[in-house]
């Protein structure tokens, strides 16, 4: 589906008592980024115009310092209870009654792009949408003790999770209309009591709520997973001429004669900026060092290299593994095949056994085979966040 413009509220204003020491769950870091940021992240990224973070009286730096580099988002303080909290939000985010507004509990940090579209595409023909997950364990009712008292039949039974989607015009009135001294204990609530059509949407288990302190070792699971992994690969050849030596994957090596080219003509670091190019979808390398342009002509082809590495940190990816081919009936690549790995580490930041140089040659055939030139291919693996 296309972009569709959308405001959201993050509840934060918890103190969540049940997760244990540690401090409010919304501020503790899950995989080295505090649990709130997450949601932030995805709702701005899913395309939000707008994010109202309520959070706790007292907590404006924790907040401040977890949103760090972000842009697009506002704080307001909560109530004592989580519906006063999503008013206070509402109010603060200053929406207009036809305006799409999201409502979603920071204790649920691993909401995605997907769920979000979801839930705005369902709300073209109801009032409230909310993704939910059907009850697959069997219910018991328990008196104090915990002795069963009845089996509770689950058909029909869903388990609501957020965001949850709605006109802020009707969820601000069905506010309104709420009872007083009633606390609902979500958003789809209240727009139902006030006569609103809510449908489900494709719950999902990465939704889950931080609540006890064993949930952030389960959430922390399901953030691995939501690591894609990307493959790139590249392709580069260089016509020999006069000279006395040809630089290959960062080493020099002596040779009786040079590579052609604008740069330093390292045909193998060239096809492996344009693997790790290809892995992020960032076009190839001519697109981001044009020939036409003099800066790059004769520089070291390791600047082409970790600009690509950098596309990939920015990206909060990393560089899983490379793996590069070169061409050439001459230099005789073996000789140099440990230095060419130790500076592709060097370069990558990465652990030798994550860098690989073989060579070929194609049996005197062809353009290599002649020695007009030498070709190199590559492949790389990257993970990038979900
Ligand atoms: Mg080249």
């Amino acid at each position: 589906m296309g972009h569709v413009d959308f405001l959201a509220v993050i509840v934060a204003a918890g103190s969540g008592q049940r997760a244990g020491p540690g401090g409010a769950k919304q501020w503790r870091p899950l995989r080295g980024r505090p649990v709130a940021r997450w949601s932030l992240e995805a709702l701005l990224a899913a395309g939000a115009r707008r994010v109202v973070v309520v959070i706790a009286p007292g907590d404006e730096a924790v907040a401040a310092a977890a949103f760090a580099g972000l842009a697009g988002w506002r704080l307001a303080p909560g109530g004592a209870t989580r519906d006063r909290s999503v008013i206070a939000g509402l109010e603060a985010l200053d929406a207009a009654a036809d305006d799409i507004v999201l409502v979603h509990d920071a204790a649920r940090p691993l909401v995605e792009t997907r769920h979000i579209e979801a839930l705005i595409a369902a709300l073209a023909h109801a009032d409230g949408a909310l993704p939910a997950l059907a009850v697959a364990d069997t219910l018991k009712r328990a008196a104090p003790g915990a002795e069963v008292t009845a089996t509770v039949d689950r058909a029909g039974l869903w388990r609501a999770q957020t965001p949850q989607a709605f006109r802020a015009g009707r969820l601000a009135a069905a506010y309104d209309a709420w009872p007083a001294g009633e606390s609902p204990t979500d958003d789809a609530a209240v727009v139902e009591r006030y006569g609103g059509r809510i449908v489900l949407t494709a719950g999902d288990p990465r939704l889950m709520k931080l609540t006890y302190p064993e949930d952030f070792a389960m959430a922390d699971l399901l953030a691995g997973d939501a690591t894609a992994t990307r493959i790139g690969q590249g392709f580069d050849a260089h016509r020999f001429g006069p000279g006395d030596g040809v630089w290959l994957c960062g080493v020099l090596i002596a040779h009786d004669r040079a590579l052609i080219g604008h740069s330093d003509a390292d045909a193998g670091l060239h096809a492996l900026t344009d693997a790790l190019l290809g892995a992020i979808g960032e076009g190839d390398i001519g697109d981001h060092f044009p020939p036409s342009d003099p800066q790059w002509r004769g520089v070291a082809s390791s600047v082409f290299l970790t600009h690509a590495a950098e596309l990939i940190a920015a990206r909060g990816g990393r560089v899983v593994n490379v793996d590069v081919t070169l061409i050439c009936e001459r230099p005789k690549i073996k000789p140099h095949r440990q230095a060419m790995r130790a500076r592709l580490a060097e370069l990558l930041g990465l652990p030798l056994d994550r860098v690989s140089v073989k060579a070929t040659t194609t049996e005197a055939m062809g353009f290599t085979g002649r020695e007009e030139g030498l070709a190199a291919q590559a492949v790389a693996s990257v993970e990038l966040p979900g």
